[in-house]
């Protein structure tokens, strides 16, 4: 059998149809910048979240960065951050010219440690960016607690939890403002880039609309200077249709990690994902910590089944970050982690025989 990582044709080839008349339609219409196809996104995906705005970016990294620029965030200003996100996050803070700095993430939720935050905190920090990793949101209660008390921002990471819950709120509106991918692999995905700012302040919004577009409000007209991040208006139309489906995708992913769950039980030399209850995860990854790791996954790998590492090198140890001069041992819990994790084939649409064929080979390893 062969196990693909990650199978997109199994999302879009049942509503092919309907994908392939909104391009035909939008062809026809050939307005591809803007107007009613990105507004009624942004409309859509503001509820879905239940927040007040949305405004549609070119992707994830543009809206994190976007978002630090609305906030004024700058040279000489910190963003505290987790070192085992993908380099988006930090790419966002540096852009700006701020820094970032990192708080190691607890063993058991994979998400930033809020007991280490206020040790990290300077006079120069300006932000937090949790990043509600793998699918999971951060522990937001306790970082908004922070935040209010030294009158930080937060901005959500929200690039892997389209549709996640904490405590009965969705991610996009349990911080100041967030920033999500649509990135094809995400759990909302486009046919390309894409990606979008969330948030219940409109003033915020207003100014992210803004900068995306030129800093322009009218066509020749411009406030300050922006960017050229707008989300594409074919994407959009994408997005809207896809939207539709986001919940039973999410429920598809809950329902594989569960039986996963089931099916990987009393294994000796491997941990599974830990649940918590006042957590909708949403399972962009299924990721479980073994022993052995880089042996399993080969093993796997000639059983025919891909895996993954989310992610084999820290942020902190990047060589595009040596000039922060970090050293190995910094952040413990994540290089334990980078040393022992494997995502799993977790998608929309993969069979249980697919699984009970993964779970299968890893038990079959840990016998050999
Ligand atoms: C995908 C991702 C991003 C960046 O999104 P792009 O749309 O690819 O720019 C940012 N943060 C995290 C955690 C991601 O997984």
């Amino acid at each position: 059998m062969k196990i693909p990582f990650v199978d997109l044709t199994r999302q879009h080839l049942p509503i092919l149809d309907s994908l392939t008349e909104s391009f035909k339609r939008a062809i026809k219409d050939s307005s591809f910048i803007m107007g009613e196809g990105v507004s009624s996104f942004e409309d859509a995906f503001a509820s879905f979240c239940g927040a007040n705005h949305c405004v549609g970016v070119g992707n994830g990294t543009d809206a994190l960065f976007i978002i630090l620029k609305v906030l004024g965030v700058g040279v000489g200003d910190e963003v505290i951050t987790a070192p085992n996100s993908f380099i988006a996050t930090t790419e966002a803070i540096t852009a700006t010219g701020a820094r970032p700095v990192f708080v190691d993430v607890d063993p058991d939720s994979f998400n930033i440690d809020t007991a280490k935050i206020e040790a990290a905190l300077t006079d120069k920090t300006k932000a937090i960016i949790p990043v509600h990793l793998y699918g999971q949101p951060a522990d937001m209660k306790p970082i908004m607690d922070i935040a209010e008390r030294h009158g930080l921002k937060v901005v959500e990471d929200a690039a892997q939890a389209h549709g996640a819950e904490y405590d009965g709120k969705m991610t996009g509106s349990l911080g100041h403002a967030a920033a999500f991918s649509f990135y094809p692999g995400k759990n909302l995905g486009c046919l390309g880039d894409g990606g979008a700012v969330v948030t219940n302040d409109s003033a915020l919004a207003e100014k992210v609309a803004m900068l995306r577009n030129h800093g322009r409000k009218e066509k020749y007209l411009h406030d300050v200077e922006g960017v050229n991040s707008r989300l594409d208006t074919i994407q959009a139309i994408f997005l809207n249709k896809k939207l539709k489906y986001l919940n039973g995708w999410n429920e598809q992913r809950r329902a594989a990690a569960s039986l996963y769950g089931d099916m990987l039980a009393h294994i000796d030399g491997i941990k599974l994902p830990v649940q918590y209850d006042k957590l909708r995860h949403v399972h962009h990854l299924y990721v479980i910590r073994a022993e052995r790791r880089d042996d399993l996954a080969a093993y796997l790998k000639e059983m025919g089944i891909s895996t993954g590492i989310h992610y084999p090198v820290p942020l902190h140890l990047q060589p595009a970050y040596g000039w922060m001069e970090h050293k190995r041992g910094a952040f413990p819990v994540t290089e334990g982690m980078a040393s022992d994790i494997l995502s799993l084939p977790l998608f929309p649409g993969i069979k249980e025989e697919e699984q009970a064929y993964v779970a299968e080979k890893i038990r079959e390893f840990y016998k050999l």
